[in-house]
């Protein structure tokens, strides 16, 4: 009898819910308690200085070195106080999650040997020098120069982990190219600001700064943590490489509806509260479509600081799950034949006046400016849709996409019937027609009626990969596990670079004698004929959709290390050098180490799955094929032949089925290793990508059916990993 597996279930059994209590009563009393923000900052810092960081932080102005001590100053008293004693820049590596290294405040007060000071500089805010080595740059430090250097972020503030300091930082190299994923967001966003900014002033002269708006809905699963420990495909990879799917999973739809489990009840409150002490505003929890999948969400706020958010809050899940006895699963498909888990990106722009650019207004000029940001976006996402797809594409998030839960991997864009058909009136009419100004010069718009709530803003399909949801676009193709920063960055300079061009199309017809309104009404209908192609409401998993797609230009591709192409072709890297957002070496660079990711992931599946089918799979196959010899053997000597033919003859076939499946999972491993190991030697990454990509991993497929057909035949007894229904539906 397997007894680790039959543990931990007799385990995973007993454990009750944790008692779990909000800090104080009242949320506000310790919300973003360990965040230096503004609330902070009039405590620990002067007036001037103050001033100063804002000016810094919403008009970009530079940090001279005074400023950046006296602020050093402050957070150091601060953190201090609350049991810091070391700080560290935190950054967005090009590889997942975030990297830190912790430096403790102490220093000598002079020479070596003398006394010992706790400080904190500016210089050490401002800057740092990791150990770069050992993060990818796709070639960009080569090794005789691997300095790389953090900077500080000041528009992300700076926040206390346990003992540290933590400081949102930019990662770049020597000669000056971003290595992480924040740079290039923060110089996206910039983009958009001015470019909305020049299109908005069209309307509002008053308009002088927009922000783009990022809420994220984070999918999640947990795990009992000693289930997991039982499972090293999870261990190891994050997703179980095996398995056959349980008689139940999520075809009743009963978890999404069901109550909260009460041991992840108190998983969900535990993170809210800890998500409050760093001022994040986590508004939403819920039960998901798979067992054991849940969801997270905050109320939206500014694109940077809110993937920053994101990031914090993924590490305080995982260390959260662990105080409860769970393990937390961000891969975005752990479990074959049921839901994946994704990170819908609920985007939108918005002014300084306090203007949401994607929701429709009361007044006719406001549902021209409406109309206009829909009519770029639509333009931008169809122009960049490939580049798009490669901007949430990873070996994991493949898993995910097309298959049936998720958006195909095919991006187009969901507006629902009611802005359809406006966007279909504005196509067919004339702006004479459409555009009335009136004596008293008011605005008249003659489209069809523009309902401040849509009736259909809730698109329930879930099969559009980016969807209008009525004050916003939803980009839903984003993985759960995916760094927003990159789906975030590619959107937001597709944008910019359409409204770029809306505003120089819009001034040439003003500068050739045209009224403004009729020049926008104009070039957002040639907006709205232009990116048509990229507008969807159909079922997104249908064949005759694939067959549409391709028929209309978008980009069909399926291989993740063919899609990372889309970075690097002359639309992008045009959109990404004109906007000053990446260069075109830190471009190549980037896919570079996208390739080099892809390969490593398949690599360690690879091994991993091999390792569980020789240690585990085939041992427990055979063993029970011995009890079944044994008993077959029995049989014959117990009773005439004719007899026993027929009392043996079931157990026979599992004999015969055993090993031919034995046999078909052995080879099969073999020449995936075999494959490997001539795939390895190809030099060139992307090449390399490909191969495993195009011959390792469809071993993987072969090898999973028969081992999930071993699993139905073999005495659960003996059956060492945990199966579905143990690792779903035990909370
Ligand atoms: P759903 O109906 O898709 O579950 P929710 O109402 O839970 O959506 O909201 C999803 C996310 O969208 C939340 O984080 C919410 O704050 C965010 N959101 C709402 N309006 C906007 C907006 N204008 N821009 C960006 N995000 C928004
Ligand atoms: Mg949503």
């Amino acid at each position: 009898m397997s007894s680790l597996r039959f543990n931990a279930v007799e385990e995973a059994f007993k454990k009750k819910a944790l008692a779990v209590c909000p800090p104080s009563k009242f949320t506000s009393d310790y919300y973003g308690k360990y965040v230096f923000n503004k609330a902070t900052m009039v405590k620990y810092l002067s007036k001037d200085t103050i001033k100063a960081l804002t000016n810094v932080i919403e008009k970009g102005a530079t940090l001279d070195l005074a400023l950046a001590n006296q602020v050093a100053a402050g957070m150091k008293l601060w953190a201090t106080e609350l049991g810091a004693t070391h700080y560290t820049h935190w950054f967005q590596p090009l590889t997942d999650g975030t990297a830190e290294k912790h430096d403790s405040f102490i220093d000598y007060v002079g020479a070596p040997g003398e006394e010992i000071i706790e400080d904190f500089s500016g210089k050490l805010l401002v800057q740092q020098e990791p150990d770069a080595s050992s993060f990818p740059s796709g070639g960009i430090r080569s090794t005789f120069e691997a300095r790389g250097y953090t900077a500080w972020d000041p528009s992300s503030p700076a926040f206390i982990v346990d003992d540290a300091l933590v400081i949102p930082t930019i990662f770049f190299s020597y000669t000056g190219e971003a290595l992480d994923l924040k740079a290039p967001l923060k110089k996206a966003l910039n983009a958009v600001d001015k470019a909305a900014v020049a299109v908005c002033q069209l309307f509002d002269p008053n308009v002088k700064k927009v922000r783009a708006f990022l809420g994220w809905e984070q999918e999640y699963f947990l795990i009992d943590e000693g289930l997991y420990a039982t499972r090293p495909d999870l261990l190891l990879t994050g997703r179980t490489l095996l398995g056959h799917e349980s008689a139940k999973n999520q075809q009743l739809e009963d978890h999404y509806f069901g109550a909260v489990p009460s041991r992840v009840a108190a998983y969900m409150k535990d993170i809210e509260f800890e998500g409050y002490k760093y001022g994040i505003p986590l508004k939403t929890r819920h039960n998901e479509v798979a067992p054991n999948q849940f969801e997270l969400a905050p109320i939206f706020g500014e694109v940077n600081l809110s993937v920053d958010q994101n990031l914090l809050v993924m590490s305080l899940m995982k260390k959260v799950a662990r105080r409860h006895g769970f393990r937390l699963l961000l891969h975005e498909k752990p479990f074959a034949g049921i839901n994946g888990s994704g990170k819908h990106n609920n985007w939108s722009l918005g002014t300084d006046t306090g203007v949401i650019l994607y929701a429709p207004g009361k007044t006719a000029e406001e549902n021209l400016q409406f109309i206009t940001f829909i009519a770029t976006t639509l333009k931008a996402v169809y122009k960049h849709n490939a580049l798009l797809k490669a901007s949430i594409m990873t070996a994991q998030n493949a898993h995910r996409l097309g298959a049936n839960e998720a958006p195909p991997a095919i991006i187009s864009a969901f507006l629902g019937s009611q802005l359809t058909a406006v966007l279909d009136k504005i196509e067919k009419s004339t702006s004479e027609e459409a555009i009335i100004i009136d004596d008293k010069k008011k605005l008249k718009l003659d489209i069809p009626h523009i309902p401040e709530v849509f009736l259909d803003n809730t698109d329930r399909n879930r099969t559009s990969p980016f969807a209008f949801t009525g004050n916003r676009f939803e980009f839903r193709a984003v993985g759960s596990s995916a760094n927003c920063s990159s789906a975030m960055a590619a959107l937001n300079s597709a944008v910019a670079e359409s409204l770029i061009e809306f505003k120089a199309l819009v001034d040439a017809k003003i500068a050739a004698g045209e009224t403004k309104e009729h020049a926008i009404f104009e070039v957002i209908k040639q907006f709205i004929k232009e990116s048509k192609a990229i507008r969807f409401d159909g079922n997104g998993y249908s064949d005759e959709w694939k067959v549409e797609a391709a028929k209309r230009g978008l980009d069909c591709e399926t291989s993740a290390p063919v899609i990372f192409n889309a970075y690097t072709s002359k639309t992008s890297k045009e959109l990404f050098t004109k906007l000053g957002v990446l260069t075109e070496v830190e471009l190549e660079a980037r896919n570079e180490v996208k390739w080099e990711t892809y390969v490593k992931k398949i690599q360690i599946e690879g091994r991993v799955l091999g390792d569980l089918v020789l240690n585990h799979i085939i041992p427990v196959a055979t063993r029970y094929q011995s009890l079944l010899l044994d008993n077959v053997a029995k049989i014959k000597t117990s009773f005439p032949a004719d007899k026993a033919d027929k009392l043996s003859k079931l157990n026979t076939l599992l004999i015969v089925e055993i090993s031919e499946r034995v046999e078909t999972i052995k080879n099969a491993v073999d020449s995936m290793v075999d494959t490997r190991r001539s795939v390895n030697k190809i030099e060139h990454e992307y090449e390399k990508a490909v191969a495993y990509h195009d011959k390792v991993i469809p071993y993987f497929d072969i090898i999973r059916y028969n081992v999930d057909k071993l699993e139905l035949i073999v005495d659960d007894e003996m059956w060492t990993l945990p199966k579905y229904r143990e690792l779903l539906f035990i909370r």
